[in-house]
C-alpha cells in the first residue's frame, strides 16, 4: 500500500530526515489558521495517488496573501482524473539543487537496491534512459541494519555531507516499514540544509498486519468485496469480464483474449468447490464494472459441479451477455439448465473467447 506524501514525510521526520514545515488541510478555509506556522512563501501539494503530479498541475506556489485562494483553486481541480481532497501546505524551499534517492527490492538479487543521482527531480525517468551512468547503485546485504560507510560514500559521491546519513536513515526506514519502495525525489539542497521535498513509501501488502495498517486503501471497493469472498480478482482496462476456476485456467483464458485481439475488463478466479451462491456472487461482482460488455465463464467441474455453476449464473440475473464453457462433473445437467434459459454455450475455451471478442468488436 502506498503511503501518501504527508504520511511518508511523517515517517521520515520521525527518523530524523529533515522535511519542510507543513500542515495537511482538507479545505481552503482551514489554511487561514495555519499561515503563520508555514511562512511567507508556500507550496500547495495535492495529495493524490498518481505519479508525475507536479507536471500534471498538482503543485502550486503561493504566498501568504493569496494562499487561501490558490488552495481553493487546487481543491477545485482534478489531477489525472482524481479529485483533490487533501492538500499538503508547506513552507516553500529555496531549492539550489535536486538529488534523487530511492531504495527498492532487486528481485533477481533478492536484496535492497539503493539508487542515488546528482540529477534528481521530475525528469528522473529521462535521466535514467539518457544518462544511466548518472545514477549510482548499490546492493545491500540482506539483514544488514546499516549500510557500510564505504557504500554510503560511493553512493553520495561529491554530494553535500548531509546526504550520506540521510541515505542510511532511509535504508533503515525501508527495512523497518517492510517497504517495497522508499523514495525521496527530490532530495534538495537549500541554504538551510538538505531536505526531503517529496517522499514516497510503498509498504508490502503482505506486511500490513505487522505494520498495524488495518485497511488497504489501494484496493478498489470491488477488490475489497472480492477479498471478503476469497476470490482472486484483478481489474484491467478492457471490456470482457472473465470468470474461471484455478489460476491456470483463468490465465489461459486471458491469454486467449489477447490472442484474438480482445482485452479483459477484469478477471476473477472463484477457486475450487464453487457452489451456486459463490458463482452468483462472482458473476455479479464481475458484471458490476460498467465497462464489462460481455462475460466469459470458463469453468471446469471437478469438486465444482456444473449444475451448481449453472444455477449460480442464472441466479445472478445480470444484464450483460454471458458466454459459457462448462466441462466436467454434472456437465449435462448444467448445460440443460443454461440451455433452457437461453444462455450461449460453446464447447471449448477457444470458441467462447473468440465469440466474446466478436461481441465487443
Ligand atoms: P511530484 O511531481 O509528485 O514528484 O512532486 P514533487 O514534490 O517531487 O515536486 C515536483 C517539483 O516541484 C520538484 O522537483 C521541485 O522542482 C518543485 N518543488 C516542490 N516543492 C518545492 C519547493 O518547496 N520549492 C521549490 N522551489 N520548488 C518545489
Ligand atoms: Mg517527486
Amino acid at each position: 500500500m502506498k503511503l501518501r506524501e504527508y504520511e511518508a514525510k511523517k515517517v521520515l521526520k520521525d527518523s530524523g530526515i529533515p522535511v519542510p514545515a507543513g500542515v495537511l488541510i482538507r479545505s481552503a478555509d482551514e489554511l487561514a489558521a495555519h499561515l503563520d506556522e508555514i511562512g511567507e512563501t508556500i507550496v500547495l501539494k495535492a495529495q493524490v495517488d498518481v505519479g508525475g503530479r507536479g507536471k500534471a498541475g498538482g503543485i502550486l506556489m503561493a504566498d501568504k496573501g493569496n494562499a487561501v485562494t490558490v488552495a481553493r483553486d487546487l481543491f477545485g481541480k482534478q489531477i489525472k482524473g482524481l479529485p483533490v481532497r487533501e492538500i499538503l501546505a508547506e513552507q516553500k524551499l529555496d531549492i539550489r539543487h535536486e538529488y534523487y534517492l530511492s531504495i527498492t527490492v532487486d528481485r533477481a538479487r533478492k536484496a535492497p537496491l539503493i539508487l542515488f543521482s546528482d540529477i534528481g527531480g521530475v525528469e528522473i525517468e529521462t535521466t535514467a534512459q539518457e544518462r544511466p551512468d548518472a545514477i549510482r547503485r548499490a546492493v545491500a546485504m540482506p539483514l544488514m541494519r546499516d549500510l557500510p560507510p564505504f557504500m554510503l560514500r560511493e553512493l553520495a559521491g561529491n554530494a553535500s555531507g548531509d546526504v550520506a546519513p540521510i541515505i542510511n536513515k532511509l535504508y533503515r526506514i525501508f527495512c523497518e516499514k517492510d517497504a517495497l519502495l522508499a523514495e525521496i525525489n527530490p532530495l534538495v539542497v537549500t541554504p538551510q540544509g538538505v531536505f526531503a521535498a517529496d517522499a514516497k513509501i510503498i509498504v508490502d501488502d503482505n506486511a500490513l498486519a505487522r505494520q498495524g495498517i488495518k485497511v488497504n486503501r489501494d484496493l478498489s471497493e470491488r477488490e475489497r468485496e472480492a477479498e471478503k469472498h476469497g476470490f482472486s480478482y484483478v481489474e484491467l482496462d478492457g471490456s470482457i469480464g472473465v470468470i474461471g476456476n484455478g489460476a491456470g485456467l483463468t490465465m489461459s483464458t486471458l491469454d486467449l483474449i489477447e490472442y484474438y485481439g480482445g482485452r479483459a475488463a477484469n478477471f476473477l478466479d472463484v477457486g475450487g468447490g464453487a457452489e451456486s451462491e459463490r458463482v452468483m456472487n462472482a458473476v455479479r461482482l464481475v458484471a458490476s464494472v460498467p465497462s464489462v460488455k460481455v462475460i466469459v465463464v470458463n469453468l471446469l467441474g471437478g469438486i465444482t459441479r456444473c449444475d451448481d455453476v449453472a444455477r449460480g449464473i442464472i441466479a445472478a440475473g445480470i444484464s450483460q451477455k454471458v458466454i459459457v464453457r462448462l466441462a466436467g462433473t454434472n456437465e449435462a445437467e448444467g448445460r440443460k439448465l443454461l440451455f433452457e434459459k437461453g444462455y450461449e454455450m460453446l464447447d471449448t475455451m477457444d470458441l467462447v473467447v473468440k465469440k466474446a471478442v466478436e461481441v465487443v468488436a
